[in-house]
Parts: structure tokens; C-alpha cells; sequence
């Protein structure tokens, strides 16, 4: 708990970043120290050991936690991109934004009935990681859990993505 709380300060509150009124959470710092992404990652996985067969990561930060995720788990990994970065993308969701609207694209990497544990840093609205779970429904595989480092509860993600796992939150 302790190194929890200490890896928790070390997220840096940035205001109005990417654009005035926003609040934004920068969580490089913990990225940048051993000891606390070591801590986090662990938290991250470890309600949902042995019940996923692999991690996908949402670009670009949840690359960045499912990479740590997949050896700490001992399994793979998959890349949620957006779209056109991938060369041979097998599924498309497209969600809204704020202003406009954003895709998502996966490879099918995955065997019928892969079990997935879908990562990302922050759950803000939930509309990335809603859509990056019926990404994953369309390829076939099964999401088992969904966990993110950190929930920012005013925003209300939880009510479109249900069940999520978050390691810190902030209202
Ligand atoms: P949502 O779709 O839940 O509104 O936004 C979540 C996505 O936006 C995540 O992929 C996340 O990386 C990014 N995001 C939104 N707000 C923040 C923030 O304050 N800090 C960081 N690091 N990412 C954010």
C-alpha cells in the first residue's frame, strides 16, 4: 500500500494541457522509476491472474503498460492502433469524441475464445475503452477484465464500460 501511495504521487497534474480547462494527468514521472511501474503494473494484472491468455494495450500510452503487463504476466501482446497504422487491420470501431470522432484497429492475432485483459492509462468519458472492447468482440476473442492505472470518476467512464479495474482514482 505504501508503495502503491508513493507510486501515486508521482503522477504530475498538468492544467490546461492538451487544451484550456483540462486537467491532465502525466503519468511519465511513474513511468520513469523502477520501482513504481514494477508496483503498478503488478496491481494492474493482478486481480485477473491466470484468467487471460493476453494483454491489449490502447495507443499510445496503454502500449507502454501492456508491454510491462505481458512479461509480468508471461503472456502476449496486442496492439489497439489508430487507424492506419496498422498494415492489415482484420476489425474497425469507429466512436465519438469530444469534437469528431476517432477509429480504432486491431490484427486478428488471436485464437476464437482468446481470453483478453484490455489496458489503458486513464479512463476518462470510457468511450476508448468501450470501443476497444467491442474491437475485441468483433475479432472473436473474449475481454475478461478491463484495468486501467487511473479512473478519473467525474467523468463518468464507468457507466459506459462497466466493470474496470483502476488502480487510483481522482473525482
Ligand atoms: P476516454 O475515451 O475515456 O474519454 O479517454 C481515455 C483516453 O484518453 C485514454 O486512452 C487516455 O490515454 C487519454 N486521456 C484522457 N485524459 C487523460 C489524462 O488526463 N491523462 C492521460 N495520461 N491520458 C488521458
Amino acid at each position: 500500500a505504501e508503495r502503491l501511495a508513493r507510486a501515486e504521487r508521482m503522477i504530475r497534474s498538468i492544467p490546461d494541457y492538451p487544451e484550456p480547462g483540462v486537467l491532465f494527468r502525466d503519468i511519465t514521472p511513474l513511468l520513469a522509476d523502477a520501482a513504481a511501474l514494477r508496483t503498478v503494473v503488478e496491481a494492474m494484472i493482478a486481480p485477473f491472474e491466470g484468467r487471460f491468455d493476453v494483454v491489449a494495450g490502447v495507443e499510445a500510452r496503454g502500449f507502454l503498460l501492456a508491454g510491462a503487463a505481458a512479461i509480468a504476466a508471461g503472456v502476449g501482446l496486442v496492439p489497439i492502433r489508430k487507424q492506419g497504422k496498422l498494415p492489415r487491420p482484420a476489425a474497425a470501431v469507429s466512436y465519438d469524441l469530444e469534437y469528431g470522432s476517432a477509429t480504432i484497429e486491431a490484427h486478428d492475432d488471436m485464437p476464437v475464445g482468446c481470453r483478453v485483459l484490455l489496458l489503458d492509462d486513464v479512463l476518462a468519458t470510457g468511450g476508448t475503452l468501450r470501443a476497444a472492447h467491442e474491437l475485441v468482440d468483433r475479432l472473436g476473442a473474449r475481454v475478461v477484465g478491463t484495468a486501467v492505472l487511473m479512473e478519473l470518476e467525474a467523468l463518468g467512464g464507468r457507466a459506459l464500460v462497466g466493470d474496470v479495474h483502476a488502480v487510483f482514482r481522482v473525482s
